[in-house]
């Protein structure tokens, strides 16, 4: 137990730990470049912030969440996802009485939810996210379409397919959901507990359940429902999306997770080599949210992406970026003089931006070569107390197996001359 990490979570390990900081360079510069900054909030908020933002009816407020009371007797949430935390600071710090929209984005942001642990389904994950507050022209629903594959782009993540539908907006939905509640009645009896307890207060969730969904292939879809405005949304979006060549499919079934969701859903995924479907990037329009958590009334949206899943997706691909080099100069040193001289040579090294390090463990001169090999390093400086009276060091080559001997002072140079 003690040496076992909780179940579903995962370390991150120095050896990965470029892939993770890559992904993290990815988002910030393509959030930058699109006019986007950054937003972090607390990792935990109270429990209600969730109930309401996220939706009682939803599986991830039903099933999911981590809530524990703290010592001062308050229910207190793990944030499952990044969209309740970033409206109700938005609303707290009155941000919306800023210049409109507030392009925000979070990265690498910790999120939590108590599911059966399995491939891609952790219990502790990261997200991704971008969300936009104050616009509800479908141009933006395009440009955060186009931020995500952007992000995944350059992380060797392309190709995956995108799927958008529409959800509509509460006064067209209403009459659809009469509609869907018709026609899902009959079925009723052969339908999931939860389901059951859907049908009431959420029917469209029903259509999203892992078990029922299959039976449920002819229920009428809300993109066939939609008012004028809503439908004129989507259209926008279709001639946005195709305006910047953007590949997509429409399928009606996407109705997301959350209960927030207004017109416009989407989802980017990929194939997995068991013939299964990983969806790397979820996000959609949530123009009810702030309202619903008490701000003025304003149009939102935004997206989350499984940061662990890219890193999934990047595997199965063999598009994980290579490793940097570890160091670039190992000093090894023979001597209580050659190490003095050497400590000084690794922070000039540093100072000028040489990865640089020496042996912090007393080892044996060949120690330090055989330390220094298994760093991968592939050049070695090696000052020796005679060498230093001489003021020359030997550089040498570990992969070329060749030596020089350099003047002391030509040392930092040679590093960085390029
Ligand atoms: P799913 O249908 O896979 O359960 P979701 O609708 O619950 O997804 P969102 O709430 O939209 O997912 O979260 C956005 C993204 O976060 C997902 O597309 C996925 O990449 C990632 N994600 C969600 N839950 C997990 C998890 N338990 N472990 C790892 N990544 C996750
Ligand atoms: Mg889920």
């Amino acid at each position: 137990m003690l040496t076992q990490a909780p179940k579903g979570t995962l370390d991150m390990l120095p050896r990965d730990a470029h892939r993770w900081q890559s992904i993290e360079r990815a988002m910030r510069r393509a959030c930058a470049l699109a006019g986007y900054r950054e937003i972090r909030t607390p990792v935990f908020e109270h429990t209600e912030l969730f109930q309401r933002g996220v939706g009682d009816t939803t599986d991830v407020v039903q099933k999911e969440m981590y809530t524990f009371e703290d010592k001062g007797n308050r229910s207190i949430t793990l944030k499952p996802e990044g969209t309740a935390g970033a409206v109700r600071a938005f609303i707290e710090s009155h941000m919306y009485a800023d210049a409109l929209p507030a392009k925000l984005y979070y990265s690498a942001c910790p999120c939590f939810r108590y599911e059966k642990p399995q491939s891609g389904r952790l219990r502790q994950f990261h997200q991704n996210g971008v969300e936009v507050f104050g616009a509800k022209d479908a141009s933006v629903d395009a440009e955060i379409i186009k931020l995500a594959m952007d992000v995944l782009k350059a992380c060797g993540i392309d190709g995956l397919r995108l799927n958008i539908n529409s959800i509509g907006c509460p006064k067209c939905r209403k009459e659809y959901l009469e509609k869907l509640k018709e026609y899902l009645r009959p079925k009723l009896p052969t339908l999931c507990k939860t389901c059951q307890e859907r049908f009431e207060r959420n029917p469209m969730r029903i259509l999203d359940c892992k078990e029922d969904a299959p039976k449920l292939t002819d229920a009428p879809a809300m993109l066939d429902n939609l008012c004028e405005e809503c439908a004129d949304h989507f259209d926008k979006l279709k001639r946005y999306l195709a305006a910047m060549d953007i590949g997509y499919a429409i399928d009606p079934r996407i109705v997301r997770g959350l209960d927030y969701y207004t017109k416009t859903v989407f989802e980017i995924i990929t194939d997995t080599p068991d013939g299964g479907e990983l969806t790397v990037c979820g996000g959609g329009r949530y123009d009810g949210l702030i309202e619903e958590l008490g701000g003025p009334a304003t149009p939102g949206i935004g997206w989350g992406m499984g940061i662990e899943r890219m890193l999934m997706v990047q595997d199965m691909r063999g598009s994980a970026p290579a490793a940097p080099d570890y160091l670039d100069a190992f000093v090894v040193t023979l001597g209580d003089d050659a190490r003095m001289a050497g400590m000084k040579l690794v922070n000039d090294l540093r100072a000028q931006g040489v990865k640089a390090d020496l042996d912090h463990a007393a080892r044996s001169m060949k120690a330090q070569f055989k330390y220094a090999n298994k760093l991968g390093v592939k050049n070695v400086v090696v000052i020796a107390d005679d060498e230093l009276k001489l003021s020359a060091v030997k550089l040498r080559n570990m992969t070329e197996s060749t030596e020089e001997t350099v003047p002391m002072g030509q040392i930092v140079e040679r590093f960085t001359r390029g």
